[in-house]
């Protein structure tokens, strides 16, 4: 049978992990050769070029590169002297990483609720989860959107701010870049963040000196030179594989947060608000998010999010389950009440959004989410 209505259009994916790689293939390929013929494979020249480099575009002195974006917050506040017996304060909204690095190091999550508006942690609600266990307060520039730290640290009673800075690489607050916002910021290179690696990767970005000092020894057996151990540290070293690509993929990644900002605004003056059936996140404000995701909200999200799948547009869900909800920490409680932190594991999803999206994929993504009735 022939038919003579148009070839389905291509499905627009969530992410397509694969397009950075073809976009950046030769210097990405020159990147690999470099590193095989150096005959160099752990730290090293490449590490502490990419070191300087992030550091530099992050607007601070000191970068120390990691295994991951989880190793980074760990490593950070074991380097702050957090450990067993202390709380660390963190919103109750976010990737269970977060909460995972307080507990890695020994000390206990004390959720906040989230700002309803931005699903980041309501520095309204700080104070109040403040004790005199509190060592230091973990904010999250979720979705890529800067977290108000200095509400955020007037709150939190002088205790060290860590950015988790994951979601944010590029973002700014009132001028500064993440990364130099906080005591000290943790940043992944999972592929699929702004700034993502082809594997694992992760670093801690600082102007402490003492603080890098602390974490580069921390990060490789608590050795300052070989066979000298000052601590009981960890192997968690960023490859210099993964550093020659992240230095490839840095000189892009403004480009690439600009192209994500125009999806963004595309989306933000296209679809149409609709109460409680699809809200959109607020614009950037005196913050220039870097648009990691572009979550929306709806009081019938799974129906939302199955119309959508059904238009060839795939959507995900960050997050479903708050961390206080997990296997992992249900049964530490009781928990505080978190009403918006439950909401908003209810209501959210995140259209696609990416650098290689195309304008015709946009479009796909705006026209289904307007269909979607009544
Ligand atoms: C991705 C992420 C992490 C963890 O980073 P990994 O490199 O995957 O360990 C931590 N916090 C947030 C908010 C993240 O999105």
């Amino acid at each position: 049978m022939t038919s003579l209505t148009a070839p389905r259009a291509a499905r627009v994916p969530f992410l397509d992990a694969g397009a950075g790689y073809r976009e950046l293939r030769a210097e990405l390929d020159a990147a690999y050769a470099r590193v095989m013929e150096s005959g160099w494979y752990v730290l090293g020249e490449e590490v502490e070029a990419f070191e300087r480099e992030f550091a530099a575009y992050c607007g601070a002195t000191h970068c120390v590169a990691v295994a991951s974006g989880l190793d980074a917050l760990t490593l950070t506040l074991r380097a702050l002297d957090v450990g067993p017996g202390h709380e660390v304060l963190v919103p109750a909204h976010t990737f269970v990483a977060t909460w995972l690095a307080v507990s890695a190091a020994g000390a206990r999550p004390v959720p906040v609720d989230a700002d309803a508006a931005t699903g980041n942690l309501d520095a309204a609600r700080l104070s109040g989860a403040v004790g005199r266990r509190t060592r230091a307060v973990v904010p999250v520039h979720l979705y890529g959107r800067p977290a108000d730290v200095d509400a955020v640290r007037a709150a939190a009673g002088g205790v060290p701010l860590v950015e988790d800075a994951a979601q944010a690489h590029g973002a700014r607050l009132r001028g500064a870049r993440a990364g130099s916002l906080g005591d000290a910021a943790a940043f992944s290179f999972y592929p699929g963040k702004n700034l993502g690696a082809f594997g694992d990767g992760g670093a801690v970005v600082t102007s402490d000196a003492a603080l890098a000092e602390r974490l580069r020894l921390e990060r490789n057996y608590g050795s300052p030179r070989k066979y000298v151990h000052d601590t009981k540290g960890v192997n968690s070293r960023l490859d210099p594989l993964q550093a020659a690509f992240l230095r490839v993929k840095l000189r892009h990644l403004d480009a690439w947060n600009d192209r994500r900002r125009a999806i963004a605004e595309r989306y933000l003056a296209a679809i149409e608000r609709r109460p409680g059936v699809i809200e959109l996140p607020p614009a950037g404000g005196d913050a220039e998010p870097a648009w990691h995701l572009f979550v929306v909200r709806s009081e019938r999200r799974d129906e939302l999010q199955e119309h959508l799948r059904g238009a060839g547009v795939e959507t995900l869900v960050h997050y479903p389950v708050p961390p206080h909800r997990t296997g992992a920490y249900a049964s530490d409680g009781p928990w505080p009440d978190l009403p918006v932190a439950d909401r908003l594991a209810d209501t959210v999803l995140s259209l696609p959004i990416g650098p290689q999206l195309d304008d015709a994929s946009v479009e796909r993504v705006v026209d289904a989410a307007n269909a979607f009735g009544p």
